[in-house]
């Protein structure tokens, strides 16, 4: 058996985790069964936002009409667009599996527990007092074995279909369908509700639903019966409102969630336990049932986001290595959807605020009051504010627009530091920059309050 200071199973974003272990001259294991890096910069964030450039690129020439242009798109070269990607992505991965430092030792394969304290890897026994499960997701595959999802089309080396069905509303579906749309290819998105992004504040997800489908053919309130293949092609019969019906395509995507890599990992020889969707159950120190094995990133968080995968490494090493034993507290998490349009919001939504009985005023405000926002010539784009009247706190704010994830950070500043619409309404604004959309907004719902 080889004893180490610290065992990580998954070499995600924990993989940091080990390299600030090595510094401090622990003796690490990471085992990870696929590449180094994991979900994000091999096929979760950074594959599918190298994408957005050339969606965008393609938008504007399409939309140019709307700043008096007329142009037409000669060619797209496809084959470059995924060529380019993926030498992009390789040199990602060479930079996440090379320069691993002194003490750290990877195990290539599947980890799985003998004991609580004793894993397993390609017949290897390792122990250590600290253990660090960070297996993260992988997506639900259930409609075709010849079926593609997010962790089969990255790097894209299949061959571009001349048409694809996305199953799947949330941001991966959205992202992904507005991709392939842009670059021509004759795409489809199958939602089983009547709205997309349903997680998003009502009045957000209704404006994105009008926005997109404007660009993407969208069959909604579709339950899957039936998924064939046959021919090179896919054939899915639905349950539509109308009554049955059938759609083909030559390449499908699921985008219908994700499961966590728990299932793997022979936890019955364990006394770690997990929830009813399989996730890891943890304390708010990041430790599971079992005194020293931690659980960090998708496979134990509530969120299922690069930052937040990140934070809780960062947080983990202060609490191995740091004075302070504080609790996990991340404040306030925001998240984005680069799609068409964007979308960024923190906090929670009037729906949540309503289903909580919370006291709160709103404001849904255009960003015509931004010279820099009319530039862009779009109707479509709002700030929404969720504020609590009595204390001025911000509950919520969600953002439709272009640059909407980088305009979000600001109200993200506000509300870490001491959450204050009053600071968004009263402050200088750079003008007339982009991020004077907030500026409306915050006043409105100061003229509310007072
Ligand atoms: C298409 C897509 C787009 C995304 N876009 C964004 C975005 O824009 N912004 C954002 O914040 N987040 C995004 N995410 C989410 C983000 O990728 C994840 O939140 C993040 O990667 C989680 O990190 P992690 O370390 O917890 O898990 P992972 O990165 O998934 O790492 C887990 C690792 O564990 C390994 N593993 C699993 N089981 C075992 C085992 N038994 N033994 C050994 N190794 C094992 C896996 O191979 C994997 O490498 C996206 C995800 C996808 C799929």
């Amino acid at each position: 058996m080889k004893k180490f200071d610290l065992i990580i199973i998954g070499g995600g974003r924990a993989r940091n985790l080990a390299l600030s272990a090595a510094k401090r001259g622990e003796k690490v294991a990471i085992i990870e069964k696929s590449i180094l890096g994991g979900t994000c910069p091999n096929r979760g964030c950074i594959p599918s936002k190298l994408l957005i450039g050339h969606a965008h690129a393609v938008r504007s020439i399409q939309d140019s009409q709307r700043h008096f242009i007329s142009s037409k798109i000669e060619y797209i070269d496809t084959e470059k667009i995924f060529e380019t990607n993926n030498d992009f992505l390789s040199n990602v991965r060479d930079n996440s599996t090379k320069g691993l430092p002194e003490g750290v030792t990877l195990f290539e394969g599947e980890g799985v527990f003998l004991s609580d304290h004793e894993v397993q890897v390609n017949g290897t026994t390792l122990t250590a007092d600290k253990i660090v499960v960070a297996t993260g997701t992988r997506p639900r595959k259930a409609l075709h074995e010849k079926a593609w999802t997010s962790d089969t089309i990255f790097p894209l080396n299949e061959g571009i279909p001349k048409s694809v069905t996305i199953v799947g509303a949330g941001f991966i579906g959205v992202e992904l369908a507005n991709f392939f749309d842009a670059i021509g290819v004759e795409t489809t998105l199958l939602s089983r509700g009547s709205v997309l992004l349903n997680r998003e504040d009502e009045d957000i997800s209704a404006i994105f639903k009008e926005e997109f489908t404007k660009n993407v053919n969208v069959l909604f309130d579709a339950k899957i019966s039936q998924v064939t293949h046959k021919d090179n092609a896919f054939t899915i019969d639905y349950e539509s409102p109308e009554g049955k019906k059938s759609h083909s395509s030559e390449a499908l995507i699921e985008a219908t969630g994700r499961i966590p890599n728990t299932d793997n990992l022979r936890l019955e020889n364990t006394s770690i336990t997990v929830n009813k969707r399989g996730y890891i159950k943890r304390n708010e120190f990041c430790e599971t049932d079992v005194k020293g094995v931690y659980a960090i990133g998708d496979v134990a968080s509530k969120y299922a986001l690069q930052h937040i995968a990140s934070f809780e490494v960062v947080y983990l090493s202060k609490l191995f290595y740091g004075d302070e034993k504080k609790p996990l507290e991340y404040k306030y998490v925001p998240h984005a959807v680069f799609s068409e349009p964007e979308i960024a919001s923190i906090g929670i939504t009037e729906q949540e605020a309503k289903a909580q009985n919370l006291d709160y005023v709103t404001t849904l405000t255009p960003w015509t009051n931004s010279a820099k926002a009319n530039a862009m010539r779009l109707q479509y784009q709002r700030t929404k504010f969720i504020v609590n009247p009595k204390t001025y706190e911000i509950l919520g704010c969600h953002l439709i627009g272009p640059e909407s994830s980088s305009v979000i950070h600001q109200v993200l500043a506000v509300m870490q530091i001491d959450n204050d619409i009053r600071h968004l309404a009263n402050m200088m604004y750079v003008h007339p920059a982009l991020n004077e959309v907030l500026l409306l907004g915050a006043r409105k719902i100061m003229v509310k309050i007072d």
